[in-house]
C-alpha cells in the first residue's frame, strides 16, 4: 500500500471527486415539458432534475450552477415504457444500443415469457460481460424448468412427482436471485401435456415469494374459454396476482366475443383474483405454424382445413422464417400455395413436414420457421387495449413482426392520436404506472422523486410507428429523447452508445 503525502491529500480529494462526477454527469434539469407522470392524470408544466441515475425533484425548479439544462420545447416527458412481454434479449446480444427498443420509448423489457427463459446467473453474468442500453427484468419460465428436469426431448407427457419437486426446488433458487414469478407458454408442445396440478404446484411456489403468475395460456382459440378460466383458477388458489399474454381471440367464429370476455375476467376480479393483461396493437402474431393446429395433428387434412377456416387468413399470413427454404420467405401462404399449386392446408402440412425433417437433420437450429399469423379482429385489439386492467406490450423480438420496433409508438400515434380510442395520459399509463404496479416495481414507471430517471420526451402530434412486416425495423418517428437510469440512449433518431441498462430484481 502506498501512502498520499500529507500535503497532496486535498488535491487528491479534488481529482476522485472529479472522477466520480464525470462518470456520474452533472445533475440535468429537463425545462419546458408537459409532463404526464404515469399515473393517467393530466398533464402539467413541470420541470425534472436528475442526479446519479434517479429523479431528484419535479415541479418549479430553479436551475443550479454548472447543472446541464435540457429544453423540452414543451414536448411530453413521460415515465419510461416498460414492455410485460419482450423477447428482445437475443436482440440485444447483437445490438446493446437496443434501438428496437429505444426507437419507440421503451425503458424496461420483461423477459422469461411464454414458459422460456434464462436463469437469473446467467442474466447476471450476461451483464458483467455486455453492457447494454435498456433494464431487463425476467420471469422463471415453466417449460425452462421442464427442460432442465425432464430433458429437451422428452416434454410430450406429464410431469412425475419426482420432476415437480425437482422443478419447484430450482423456482424457489431462482425467486430468491430476484425472479419475477412463473411464466407459461401453455399452448406450446413443450408445456402443453403438462397438467394443471403440475402448474399449480410451482405457481404457489412463485406466490410464496410474493411473486407473480403470467402465461400464453393454454389455448387462444378453440378452447380460449377453458384456458381463461385455467388462470383464474391459479390465481384463486394462490392468491397473487396473474396475467393473461397477449390476450386476443385467433378463432374467426368468436370474434366480436371480447366483451363478454372481459365481463368474465371483471367477474374474477369482483371475487378478488388479481387478473390483468398485457396486449399488443396487431392483427397478427408471429409464432411457429404448429400454433395453427391446436390439436397438435400436424399430418392431418382436417386440422389443417380448420387452421384455414377458422385460425388465420393464408393470403394475409407472412412466412417470415423458413430455413429448409428461404425462397418462401417473405411470402404469404397464399403464394406458396399457389406456387405448390396445392391448397393452403396442404402447403401447411407440407411446411411443417419439411420444417420437421430440417431440424431433425440439423439439430441444433433453433426457430425453424415462424409465420406472422392475420388472425384477430381491429374490434377485439381495441377493446382489449381499452380494459381498464390491461397494460401495453411489444410481444417483440425484432425479427419480421413489426411489433419489435413499433408496439409503443403505434398505440400513441394509431389508437391515441387519430383514432382517440385512449387518451394520451391513459395511454401513458398503460405503458408505465400501471404496469410498474401490475410486475411490482417500486421505484420505476413513475415520474417521482426517488425513482430511477427512466424517461421518454416525445411529440405528441408526430409520434408513430414507422415498422412494417416489409421492413421491420423502421424507427418511430416523435421519439425526441430517451433516457435509462437518467442516461440518455436515443436522441435525434440516434442510439448515443451509452449503455446504462441494468438487471431489475424483484424486491424481496
Ligand atoms: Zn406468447
Amino acid at each position: 500500500m502506498y501512502r498520499i503525502p500529507l500535503l497532496l491529500l486535498p488535491f487528491f480529494f479534488l481529482l476522485t471527486n472529479l472522477r466520480a462526477q464525470s462518470t456520474k454527469g452533472p445533475d440535468q434539469l429537463i425545462v419546458n415539458v408537459q409532463m404526464l407522470d404515469g399515473t393517467g392524470v393530466p398533464a402539467r408544466n413541470a420541470s425534472v432534475r436528475i442526479r446519479g441515475g434517479k429523479i431528484i425533484a419535479v415541479g418549479e425548479i430553479i436551475a443550479l450552477n454548472g447543472e446541464k439544462i435540457i429544453d423540452g420545447k414543451g414536448l411530453v416527458l413521460a415515465p419510461g415504457f416498460i414492455d410485460s412481454h419482450s423477447h428482445h434479449l437475443s436482440y440485444l446480444k447483437r445490438h446493446p444500443e437496443a434501438l428496437a427498443t429505444s426507437n419507440q420509448g421503451i425503458t424496461t423489457i420483461v423477459i422469461g415469457q411464454d414458459g422460456s427463459g434464462e436463469p437469473m446467473d446467467t442474466l447476471e453474468s450476461f451483464f458483467n460481460t455486455h453492457k447494454v442500453a435498456v433494464n431487463i427484468a425476467s420471469y422463471t419460465g415453466h417449460t425452462s424448468l421442464r427442460e432442465m428436469t425432464m430433458g429437451e426431448n422428452d416434454l410430450l407427457r406429464k410431469a412425475s412427482v419426482q420432476e415437480i419437486e425437482n422443478m419447484k426446488g430450482i423456482l424457489q433458487s431462482e425467486m430468491h436471485k430476484g425472479s419475477l414469478g412463473l411464466s407459461t407458454g401453455l399452448e406450446y408442445e413443450g408445456a402443453f401435456y403438462s397438467s394443471p396440478e403440475e402448474v399449480i404446484e410451482l405457481a404457489k411456489v412463485a406466490a410464496a415469494f410474493k411473486g407473480r403468475y403470467i402465461s400464453h395460456i393454454r389455448s387462444e382459440d378453440l378452447t380460449l374459454r377453458a384456458a381463461i378460466e385455467e388462470i383464474i383458477t391459479i390465481g384463486r388458489i394462490t392468491g397473487m396476482p396473474v396475467k393473461l399474454s397477449h390476450i386476443k381471440i385467433a378463432n374467426k367464429d368468436d370474434w366480436g366475443s371480447a366483451v363478454q370476455i372481459i365481463a368474465r375476467l371483471e367477474k374474477a376480479r369482483g371475487d378478488g383474483i388479481d387478473i390483468t393483461a398485457d396486449v399488443y396493437p396487431y392483427t397478427y402474431w408471429n409464432s411457429t405454424l404448429k400454433v395453427l393446429f391446436p390439436d397438435k395433428q400436424y399430418t392431418n387434412i382436417k386440422s389443417a382445413q380448420l387452421a384455414v377456416d377458422k385460425l388465420f387468413e393464408p393470403d394475409s399470413s407472412m412466412l417470415v422464417r423458413f430455413l429448409p427454404d428461404s425462397s418462401y420467405e417473405g411470402k404469404t401462404i397464399g403464394e406458396i400455395s399457389r406456387i405448390r399449386n396445392e391448397k393452403p392446408a396442404r402447403t401447411l402440412i407440407a411446411l411443417i413436414a419439411m420444417a420437421k425433417r430440417y431440424s431433425e437433420i440439423n439439430e441444433n437450429a433453433g426457430g425453424v420457421e415462424a409465420i406472422a399469423g392475420k388472425a384477430m379482429s381491429e374490434a377485439d385489439v381495441k377493446t382489449f387495449t381499452r380494459w381498464r386492467h390491461s397494460n401495453i406490450c411489444s410481444d417483440g423480438n425484432a425479427g419480421r413482426h413489426p411489433r419489435g420496433f413499433g408496439s409503443f409508438t403505434r398505440v400513441l400515434g394509431k389508437y391515441v392520436r387519430e383514432e382517440q380510442i385512449l387518451s394520451l395520459p391513459e395511454a401513458i399509463y398503460k405503458m408505465t404506472g400501471m404496469t410498474a404496479a401490475h410486475l411490482g416495481f417500486t421505484d420505476r414507471g413513475l415520474i417521482k422523486p426517488g425513482y430511477y430517471a427512466d424517461l421518454v420526451l416525445f411529440d405528441p402530434s408526430s409520434v408513430s410507428d414507422k415498422a412494417t412486416l416489409q421492413q421491420s425495423d423502421a424507427l418511430s418517428s416523435g421519439i425526441e429523447m430517451v433516457w435509462v437510469n437518467g442516461q440518455s440512449v436515443f436522441e435525434k433518431q440516434k442510439a448515443t452508445r451509452a449503455y446504462p441498462g441494468m438487471l431489475v430484481r424483484k424486491k424481496s
